[in-house]
């Protein structure tokens, strides 16, 4: 049995790993602050005598024993990133910082969960892990960017320095039950809307486009990238290549939600991707990893989740 820290373990994506590390066998400690998080996505684990939650924020340091580190603390969605950007940016270094200190200590493998943003706005489409990327740096969007871009930097420089077993994943856009019904990303946005037949909220024209992965095809992805032993530490791309605008995502959701509501273009945010997609071929050659779940079923599942929360 291997004991497993997730940090930001009761967010979206935190919560899915902890519940599927426990259920492969693995003793696990999740360490959230709740900035994003809820008890609500990890209340069902409570009660494993293998799970354990730890109120903390990564900032400060933390002292536990463990074998495995999956890094996740950190808001993902533009509007609670852009709620406190120092926060952000300070989330993203010091908190690498500090788990890889942890990580270095006693001698843990640990995972970054790093994302598309680190290409920016990019000019090489789809997106290869060798694209340096195209981000600026004093945006709005920049806290984000930049701080996962430094916290790549910090594991590399873990490995080289220190010899840390260190792996890197770029997730790009994902989406599935237990996103904060808040949270403001595109896909949360538009079913919630839809179920209440409240306007659909395009930013800008909506022909910028995004790829969207169901959540279980990325954990499967992450777990297998923290597991392969043949020395591959990334940076690799998990996501799914099917590509969408927003306009097209914003129709698909009407119809399959029934809804009567109405599309409502609103302006586009500064520094908005035009585009993004992810070349998976990385991830198919090292991992023997690609995602099964298309859009529209990962769609359904998502909207029976929102319809039961609301
Ligand atoms: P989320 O906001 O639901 O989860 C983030 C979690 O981190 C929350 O539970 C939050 O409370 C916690 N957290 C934030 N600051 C913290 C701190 N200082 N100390 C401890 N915990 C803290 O978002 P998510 O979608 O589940 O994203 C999880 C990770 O995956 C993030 O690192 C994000 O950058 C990355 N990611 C997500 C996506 C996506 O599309 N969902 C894409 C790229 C990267
Ligand atoms: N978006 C939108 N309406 C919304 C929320 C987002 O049109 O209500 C757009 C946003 O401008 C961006 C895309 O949807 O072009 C994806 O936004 P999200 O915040 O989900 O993630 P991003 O990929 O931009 O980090």
């Amino acid at each position: 049995m291997k004991k497993i820290l997730v940090t930001g373990g009761a967010g979206f994506l935190g919560s899915h790993l902890c519940e599927r590390l426990l259920n492969d066998g693995n003793e696990v400690i999740c360490v959230d602050n709740f900035f994003t998080g809820a008890k609500r996505n990890i209340v069902h684990l409570l009660d494993n005598p293998y799970f354990e939650f730890i109120r903390h924020d990564v900032c400060f340091p933390l002292y536990v024993e463990v074998d495995e580190i999956y890094n996740l603390a950190c808001p993902a969605s533009p509007v609670h990133y852009q709620h406190d950007p120092i926060q952000t940016t300070k989330v993203s270094v010091s908190g690498a910082i500090n788990m890889l200190g942890l990580a270095k200590r006693i001698k843990a493998k640990i995972l970054q969960a790093s994302t598309s943003e680190v290409y920016g706005d990019p000019a090489i489409h789809p997106q290869v892990e060798s694209y340096w990327g195209n981000v600026n740096p004093i945006g709005i969007r920049s806290c984000y960017d930049e701080g996962k871009r430094c916290a790549e930097t910090l594991f590399m420089d873990y490995y080289r320095q220190n010899k840390v077993d260190v792996r890197i994943i770029r997730i790009f856009n994902t989406y599935g039950p237990r996103m904060h019904p808040n949270d403001g990303r595109v896909v949360s946005n538009f079913i919630v809307q839809a179920l209440k037949n409240q306007d659909i909220t395009i930013f800008g024209d909506g022909s910028q486009t995004r790829s969207f992965q169901y959540c279980d095809d990325l954990i499967e992805g992450m777990i297998k990238m923290m597991n392969n032993e043949q020395g591959f530490i990334g940076p690799v791309n998990l996501g799914n290549p099917g590509e969408f605008t927003m306009l097209e995502l914003a129709e698909k959701v009407i119809q399959l939600t029934n809804s009567k509501s109405k599309i409502t273009f609103l302006p586009l945010p500064q520094d908005d991707p035009k585009q993004r997609k992810p070349d998976i071929s990385l991830a198919k050659e090292k991992l023997d990893w690609q995602p099964k779940i298309d859009l529209e079923t990962g769609l359904i599942k998502t909207i029976a989740y929102f319809k039961s929360l609301l």
